[in-house]
């Protein structure tokens, strides 16, 4: 994925309160985020240019503007990017006038809650970034964790395992060696269908816990 991030000043009415350099600076930091930049009209001829060029030029093929509510140029926004070839459902926009520097006076509480709603932004619902928050929480020895909210800048933050509670003892021997193969399928050569069936993948170090956890199954 190559993301360009374009974060809009709309004159003073974003960049009186919000410091829009400092965001585009945060979104560089961001995963995928080929390009950032701040600009002083993004609606106008040369910021649409430039979005423009920049898609070209980088070959991206997602970008974020984080400038007015998306009720304002998001056709605009959306048939600029369709002329250079992207996807306009590919667009997103981050609302940092609206919702960000019309309601806060602080400059720090603005440009903190800008850089928020552009992480959101940025980060989309989809398998990388589900794994992303699968391996971002540390798996406890009795797998009791949650993986809501996590920490990793990709991890997507409304995410959860799916669950299988099995018995550690299991009386009858072709039951539970049946279990055990299909288990150990699962965890190897079943996880290529992950993705065709809209799962993310196991991390590699989930895997071997649980495959430890299962040769424990009697
Ligand atoms: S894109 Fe929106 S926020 Fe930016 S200059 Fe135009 S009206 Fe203002």
């Amino acid at each position: 994925m190559r993301i360009g991030v374009y974060v809009c000043h709309c004159g003073s009415n974003i960049a009186g309160t919000v410091r829009v350099s400092e965001v585009a600076e945060f979104a560089r930091s961001l995963p995928n985020v080929t390009i950032a930049r701040d600009y002083l009209y993004m609606c106008s001829e040369p910021g649409l240019e430039l979005v423009k060029s920049d898609i070209t030029e980088f070959n991206l093929d997602r970008i974020v503007i984080a400038a007015c509510s998306p009720a304002m140029h998001q056709a605009t926004f959306m048939n600029e990017a369709e002329r250079v070839g992207l996807n306009p459902y590919c667009l997103e926009r981050a609302n940092i006038r609206e919702q960000c520097s019309w309601v806060h006076a602080d400059s720090d509480t603005a440009t903190q809650k800008a850089r928020d709603l552009l992480a959101a932004a940025v980060v989309k619902a989809s398998l990388a970034s589900v794994s992303a928050a699968a391996a971002a929480s540390p798996m406890p020895d009795d797998f009791r964790v949650s993986i809501t909210n996590p920490p990793g800048k990709g991890a997507y933050p409304i995410a959860s395992f799916t669950w299988l509670l099995i018995p550690t003892q299991i009386q009858d021997a072709d039951k539970r060696e049946a279990i055990k193969e299909f288990l150990d399928w699962m965890l190897t050569s079943g996880q290529r269908y992950c993705e065709g069936l809209g799962y993310a993948k196991l991390p590699m170090e989930l895997v071997s816990k649980e495959m430890k956890a299962i040769a424990l199954i009697r």
